[in-house]
C-alpha cells in the first residue's frame, strides 16, 4: 500500500466504498460522490453533502453554487479544478423524501456513518489545510453549535489539522452571489487560507 500514489489509494479505497449501504442514504442515491481531484493537495475542500446535479453525475460541487465556488477559488488561488481536492461529508444526496424533490442536511447518524470514510480520504492526502464548506461541514467537523456567521474565517483545528470555515456558496447565492458582501467576505476567508499555504 505504501509505494502507491495518493490518487491509487483513493481509487482503491473509492472501490471499497462504492456499493456503501451503511447508512440509509445509501437507498435513495444515484452515485457515491466521493470526491476529485488533486490527491496530492494541500488543501481539501468540504461540504456537507451532494446536491441533486452532484448525484446525478458523481461529481461534488457541480451546480449553481458549486461553480460559484469554483470561481472564488479561481479568483484567489488562480487555481483549476485538478489543482485541489474537493468532497463532503457525506457521500449520498440527503434528500427530504424519496422523490428527491429537495436537499435537506444529513442526520447526525449519516454523519457519523460516513466520516470514517472522509478520515481514511485526510489520512491518504494529509493537507495542510481543510476548508470547511458551509455551517454544516464545519459543525460536523468540529463539533460545535455555533452559525457559521461566528466563527466563518478563524482558524480552528481539526485533528491536528488547520481548519478554516466559509460561506457554503449556495447561501452566498441567496445574498446576491458575486455582487454580494457574503462573496468578498468568501473570498477574504479563502485568502487567509492561501497565505498561510504560502507560508507552511
Ligand atoms: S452517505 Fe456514506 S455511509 Fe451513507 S450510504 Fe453513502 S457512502 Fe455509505
Amino acid at each position: 500500500m505504501e509505494s502507491l500514489s495518493n490518487q491509487e489509494k483513493l481509487n482503491f479505497l473509492f472501490e471499497k466504498i462504492k456499493d456503501c449501504n451503511r447508512c440509509p442514504l445509501g437507498k435513495t442515491r444515484t452515485h457515491v460522490v466521493f470526491g476529485e481531484a488533486n490527491a496530492d493537495s494541500k488543501v481539501i475542500f468540504i461540504g456537507e453533502g451532494p446536491g441533486k446535479e452532484e448525484d446525478i453525475q458523481g461529481i461534488p460541487f457541480v451546480g449553481r453554487s458549486g461553480q460559484l465556488l469554483s470561481q472564488a477559488i479561481s479568483e484567489v488561488f488562480q487555481w483549476t479544478r485538478k489543482n485541489y481536492y474537493i468532497t463532503n461529508i457525506v457521500k449520498c444526496r440527503p434528500t427530504i423524501d424519496l422523490k428527491m424533490i429537495k436537499d435537506r442536511a444529513p442526520e447526525k447518524n449519516e454523519v457519523e456513518a460516513c466520516l470514517p470514510i472522509l478520515t481514511m480520504q485526510l489520512e491518504i492526502i494529509k493537507p495542510v489545510v481543510i476548508i470547511a464548506v458551509g455551517s454544516s461541514a464545519a459543525k460536523a467537523l468540529l463539533n460545535i453549535n455555533q452559525g457559521i456567521t461566528s466563527i466563518h474565517g478563524k482558524w480552528h483545528d481539526y485533528r491536528g489539522i488547520s481548519l478554516m470555515p466559509i460561506f457554503h456558496p449556495s447561501y452566498v447565492l441567496r445574498n446576491g452571489g458575486k455582487v454580494s458582501p457574503q462573496y468578498n467576505l468568501m473570498k477574504l476567508d479563502l485568502e487567509k487560507a492561501r497565505d498561510f499555504i504560502n507560508n507552511n
